[in-house]
């Protein structure tokens, strides 16, 4: 699905030469290599504060602590989504209310978000799924509207532009309070392990996000709170400051090779390629079909038969996971998701794919729908 060993090859010497530096210099944590990355990372998004953790996970975890919600506080988020985003939520004790998507871009829909809200809601989490951005005009327009928190989890959608009907543009993960995201290998901009980060605007919550992420500790052993160890190693700053300044070409690459998909599949009464939002830029973390009046899991099946990876994202909505169901659900809740469930399969996507490779893999998709 990924080629992480080509893309690192083009990097090797700058990347070895920064991972010697950190190993010789003994500042492995916390280093002035975090700091360096951090300031590097808020200027590319233009934001005012980015804290580095530990992963993905913890930054959703992090984040949703640092605004001071009670047991049984509702947070809404989509169905159709990886597990961590609902994870955190209950894992806190707070109470996930899932919501459906758009068909076509697969992101959170704002009208049922708004039906969703109850007088115990006090902070939502769109998702900016497979690479681009959920509609965040009308998701902050509710939230301001009912007072919520809107914490972005933009782990698949590094470098995704939003565009404001006024005209403004800002960057995944930027225009909510709270924005989070993770540096897993396979992300858009990934380091060599784990990794993460929390974005603010907001100096208060920057500051208590520091606190909890490092034991709930303010003024050294002073314990103000319960908090958690979640840190990024020097290691993966270094990379990951290496990486950063190729994060738009990588996305270029990936939008170049989605697009010659498209070429390949447009018109094919089987095959629904992905939409582009009308408000976000795409940068196509997942380039996901949807397939219609055939098995996508035979497609799945006859790709691996002929060495073409194909992955399901995801085949169960999070409603039907015996972690969150808690019985409140009930399928017809969820018609677009249950849809999609059947309907989407992924292809190979990532900075390096060539054009032989994009050519082989989709002759072998239209094969399938021709025998
Ligand atoms: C990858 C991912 C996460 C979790 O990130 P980790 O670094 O693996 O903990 C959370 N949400 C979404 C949408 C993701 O794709």
């Amino acid at each position: 699905m990924v080629d992480l060993v080509s893309q690192y090859q083009k990097i090797k010497s700058e990347i070895d030469k920064k991972v010697i530096e950190v190993m010789e210099s003994s500042a492995y944590i916390n280093g002035p290599e975090v700091k360096a990355f951090e300031k590097e990372l808020a200027d590319y998004l233009e934001v005012k504060h980015v804290i580095a953790c530990a992963n993905g996970t913890d930054a959703l975890q992090v984040a949703l602590m640092s605004l001071g919600l009670e047991p049984g506080d509702e947070v809404i988020t989509s169905n159709f989504t990886f597990a961590a985003t609902a994870e955190v939520i209950d894992l806190l004790k707070l109470k996930s209310v899932l919501v459906d998507v758009d068909p076509e871009t697969f992101n959170i829909n704002p009208k049922e978000l708004e039906k969703a809200i109850s007088p115990k809601t006090k902070a939502i989490i769109p998702v900016h799924l497979f690479g681009q951005c959920a509609n965040m005009e009308a998701i902050l327009e509710i939230a301001k509207k009912h007072d919520l928190a809107v914490i972005e989890d933009t782990a698949q959608a590094m470098g995704s532009d939003f565009t404001f009907s006024n005209g403004e543009t800002k960057k995944a993960g930027t225009m909510g309070h709270l924005g989070c995201t993770s540096f897993f290998p396979s992300k858009n901009l990934g380091c060599f392990g784990d990794g993460g980060a929390i974005f603010t605007n907001n100096d208060d919550l920057a500051y208590r996000i520091r606190g909890i992420a490092n034991h709930g500790m303010y003024e050294r052993y002073y314990h103000d709170e319960i908090g958690v160890n979640s840190r990024l190693d020097s290691m993966q700053a270094a990379i990951l400051r290496v990486k950063l300044p190729h994060l738009e070409q990588y996305n270029k690459a990936r939008r170049w090779a989605a697009n010659e998909y498209d070429k390949r599949f447009e018109g094919n009464p089987n095959i629904s390629i992905p939409k582009r939002s009308e408000n976000s830029t795409h940068v196509f973390h997942q380039y996901t079909l949807k397939i219609k009046n055939a098995d996508r899991n035979l497609l799945q099946k006859y790709l691996t038969e002929k060495e073409i990876p194909a992955m399901i994202y995801y085949p169960v909505p999070l409603h039907q996971q015996k972690a969150y169901n808690r019985g409140a659900y009930a399928d017809e809740q969820f018609p677009i998701t249950m849809d999609l469930v059947e309907q989407v399969i992924s292809l190979p996507m990532h900075s390096e794919l060539s054009i032989s490779q994009i050519e082989k893999i989709s002759t072998n998709v239209l094969n399938f729908f021709n025998e």
